[in-house]
């Protein structure tokens, strides 16, 4: 007996150590700048803040149903000709279905492989209700207190014009690339990308082109935004969620509210509904685990111990993690039940009453499995289940140690000289363009280098969308900086 024991003690503190070993070797030696030297890239500051103040007053909204405004799309196309002139007249400039554009800066050898730079140039609408509730108004682009203010200054005009800025700079300094560089700016991207980037896609297929890296937005710098951590951490997207709404419909109601059968249909659905809440997606640390392990010592030392030894703690994480949603987002796919509708009466039962939830797909899972998972946890045959809008499996998850990769890492370090930045990939959990290249390239990355806090980060699609100067510099500075790097002679 006593034996026993003591061997159940040694296995014990060999497990603990093991434990803590690999807690404190789960750390990338190369998460410093070392022997990245900062570069300063000068830029004719207020030009370059007024052109995307100037642009955020083109009202390119995607509405969905509504009508399509073209007058502001074409205006804003005809904006972007005059602000850039240099890039009108030395790429090959092509408008695709009208508004979206793709261009092409030829390089100087063919036999390397091209980068394509992505962004959108319509926004989301205003939330209706909200409009007072701005600071300033959305589209007026106007600046003060250090930002720049209004719909589209982060979600993507940040990344349409700071692409065209770092490009009409170097055309202006006589740049020539070695490889060839393709810019791609859909203009249907809030609503699904079919005319912009599908069509753009389908084009550059057709081609038979193959990129070496693509990049769109996703990703940012961010500062006070992961928990327990005080620095920059810039988040590159390597992949991103798919993404899903069911309408569940509880079909056979009806009849009058002065006489209900013991269970009507709304309680069934309702039931259905507090099912999927109570049995949620099982969690997954291996897209969250590369991030943790970029951040190493940064990170408090019980989440890095968790994801240090995911083999032993994974199967318990729902009880371990803490239950913070910006962190479960990562980590599982997500149920969201957003739309409710019954009767529209107070004393009729309704027929067939529905509820739509939206799902965010992990990587590894699709909409089919998806489907299935919640047709089994509903466990209802009188519920249908039927797809809701637009659906599209998670992308695929790029490496990170690729040419694409390890460039932007050096580009952010160079322009973003402060010790404390940390790069690291985590899986955008929102839908980007950028899922619709996977077949023209192994490497897709979605990273804009401006700063957001949470402040900034609650304006994307919401009130009071705004980048603060300085940062936006940043970012267009880090375009520039990571074409040359990648196009340059190696
Ligand atoms: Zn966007």
């Amino acid at each position: 007996m006593k034996k026993s024991v003591t061997g159940l003690a040694v296995l014990f503190s060999l497990l603990i150590t093991v434990i803590v070993v690999r807690t404190f070797l789960y750390t990338d030696s190369e998460t410093s700048q070392d022997g990245i030297p900062g570069v300063d890239v000068s830029l004719d500051e207020t030009s370059v803040v007024s052109r995307l103040s100037q642009a955020i007053q083109f009202p390119t909204i995607s509405h969905g149903g509504k009508a399509f405004d073209a007058e502001a799309f074409a205006a804003f196309n005809h904006f972007l000709r005059e602000s850039f002139p240099r890039v009108y007249s030395q790429l090959k400039v092509q408008q695709i279905n009208d508004y979206s554009l793709l261009m092409e800066w030829q390089g100087k050898d063919e036999k390397l492989q091209p980068i394509l730079l992505m962004s959108h140039m319509d926004v989301v609408p205003v939330i209706p209700g909200t409009e007072d509730s701005w600071t300033w108004p959305p589209f007026e682009g106007k600046v003060a207190d250090g930002y720049i203010w209004g719909r589209g200054t982060v979600d993507d005009k940040s990344g349409v014009l700071g692409i065209l800025e770092a490009t009409e700079k170097l055309l202006a300094e006589g740049y020539q690339p070695e490889r060839s560089v393709f810019l791609a700016f859909g203009h249907d991207e809030e609503i699904g990308g079919q005319k912009g980037a599908v069509t753009i896609a389908s084009l550059l297929q057709k081609r038979g082109l193959f990129f070496e890296y693509v990049l769109d937005e996703g990703g940012v710098v961010t500062k006070g935004v992961v928990p327990g951590i005080e620095g920059l951490v810039a988040v590159i997207g390597p992949g991103e969620k798919g993404y899903l709404s069911l309408k569940l419909t509880a079909k056979g109601g009806g009849g009058h509210s002065s006489q209900p059968p013991s269970e009507t249909a709304i309680g069934r659905l309702a039931k259905a509904l507090s099912r999927l809440e109570e049995d949620p997606f099982p969690i997954n640390l291996q897209y969250t685990a590369d991030f943790i392990q970029q951040l190493g010592p940064d990170v408090p030392f019980v989440q890095r111990m968790l994801f240090a030894n995911r083999w032993l703690f994974e199967p318990f994480a729902d009880g371990l993690v803490p239950d913070v949603p910006a962190l479960m987002a990562g980590m599982r796919t997500t149920t969201a039940p957003t739309m409710l509708s019954g009767s529209v009466k107070d004393n009729v039962l309704p027929l067939n009453p529905s509820a739509v939830v939206n799902f965010r797909i992990l990587p590894g899972e699709t909409v089919e499995t998806v489907t299935e998972r919640v047709r089994e946890v509903i466990d209802d045959d009188s519920i249908t289940l039927e797809n809701y809008g637009f659906g599209s499996n998670p992308s695929r998850v790029s490496p990170t140690d690729s040419f694409g990769y390890q460039q932007l890492e050096r580009s952010i370090h160079e322009v973003i000289a402060d010790p404390s930045l940390r790069i690291a990939p985590r899986i955008v959990i929102a839908a980007t363009d950028a899922r619709h290249f996977d077949a023209l390239t192994d490497s897709s990355y979605r990273f804009m280098g401006v700063t957001l806090g949470p402040k900034e980060l609650k304006g994307i699609h919401g009130t009071d969308e705004r980048v603060s100067v300085e940062s936006y510099l940043q970012a267009v500075k880090i375009y520039y900086q990571l074409i040359r790097n990648s196009t340059g002679q190696s």
